[in-house]
């Protein structure tokens, strides 16, 4: 039988999230998900019992080759300031900077995994002036490159997998996971900025419960409504590539399923919007953001004639916070 996928994680400039948001997979076994699934985490900084010098000396015997790392996983934005030196985050007990561990330790990698956005781009810890130099493992932005350089390929010979968002969905990492351990994650399995194509060719629009709103361009006004958010509200959700609608949080949930516009947490460079996130940036009344694959023209087009034909019922929904106005009964049989 095939030994367990060894995965090693370190988390470096970052809130912890998306480590808060694996707890969430969909589970009340959480380490029986992950034998069943054939991974064994080597260490975790919060699951794991071992500290100080346990883990110096695990991470000595995967530097030296005593211990396999099938997958290192990396969460958090890699801090390399002040001036480069790495020490605005220095490994306990080490003397080391972090940026330093994850080198060398993806060069022993068979894979190498980015988990959420920090991770992957620098995301929100490299907002601003960035005063920290964080960038993500293997780019910075949108911009190849990050810590590990662009030229980098783990000795399975991926580049590092941006299993992208802020957090990342725990079943991103889970099915990223159980996909290495299957070897059934390939080149071609990895869109062009190297995220997972099984949730990163969805749209956050797929399976949106505000559609028949975005149809009619019936758009909400104010926080509470239950219109489309794109038109006033910021919604990005035509734009970020992710399933959140069709595979929901927590089996239930997403950002625009519980009132909130997504921010395209998936997105190199989202933490640097240009504008409100609540708001929607628009040029001459149109949003600047349009719908994925779709020209301008087509979407002027089509909203001016969508809003002449919007429903009343659909109309007066899209404002209230509540439904107003419910579906008209009709016989929907043919006879
Ligand atoms: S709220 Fe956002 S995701 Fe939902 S239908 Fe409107 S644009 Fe699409
Ligand atoms: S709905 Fe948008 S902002 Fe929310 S988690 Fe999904 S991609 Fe991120």
């Amino acid at each position: 039988m095939r030994d367990r996928l060894h995965v090693l994680w370190l988390q470096s400039g970052g809130c912890g999230g998306c480590s808060m948001s694996l707890l969430c997979a969909d589970s009340a076994d959480f380490p029986g998900l992950l034998q069943a699934g054939g991974v064994r985490l080597l260490w975790h900084p919060s699951l794991s019992l071992e500290s100080g010098h346990e883990l110096l000396d695990l991470l000595d015997a995967c530097l030296e080759g005593r211990e396999r790392v099938d997958v290192l996983c990396v969460e958090g934005a890699l801090l390399r300031g002040p001036n480069g030196s790495g020490r605005y985050h220095l490994l306990a007990g080490t003397g080391l900077p972090m940026t330093s561990w994850v080198s060398r330790l993806a060069a022993v990698a068979t894979h190498v995994v980015a988990v959420g956005s920090c991770a992957a781009w620098g995301g929100v810890s490299a907002a601003g002036t960035n005063a920290t130099e964080a960038c993500g493992l293997q780019y910075e932005d949108d911009r190849i490159g990050g810590l590990l350089g662009a030229g980098f390929r783990s000795n399975s010979g991926l580049p590092v997998v941006n299993v992208a968002g802020c957090p990342t969905h725990p079943g991103w990492v889970v099915d990223t996971l159980f996909a290495l351990a299957a070897d059934t994650l390939h080149a071609a399995d990895l869109d062009s900025l190297a995220r997972p194509r099984f949730y990163a060719d969805q749209l956050v629009h797929h399976g949106c419960t505000r559609n028949e709103y975005y149809e009619f361009k019936a758009s909400a006004e104010k926080p509470s409504d239950l219109g489309c958010m794109m038109e006033h509200m910021g919604c990005k959700g035509t734009q970020a590539h992710a399933d959140c609608n069709t595979r929901p949080w927590n089996g239930e949930g997403s950002c625009t399923r519980g009132g909130y516009a997504c921010i395209s947490c998936t997105e190199p460079g989202f933490q640097d919007p240009g504008h409100p996130y609540h708001r929607t940036p628009k040029l001459a009344g149109i949003p600047i953001g349009l719908p994925t694959d779709m020209p301008k023209a087509w979407f002027v087009a089509l909203a001016s004639l969508s809003k002449s034909a919007t429903p009343k019922r659909v109309k007066s929904n899209a404002t209230a916070d509540h439904l107003v106005v419910a579906p008209a009964a009709k016989k929907t049989r043919l006879g």
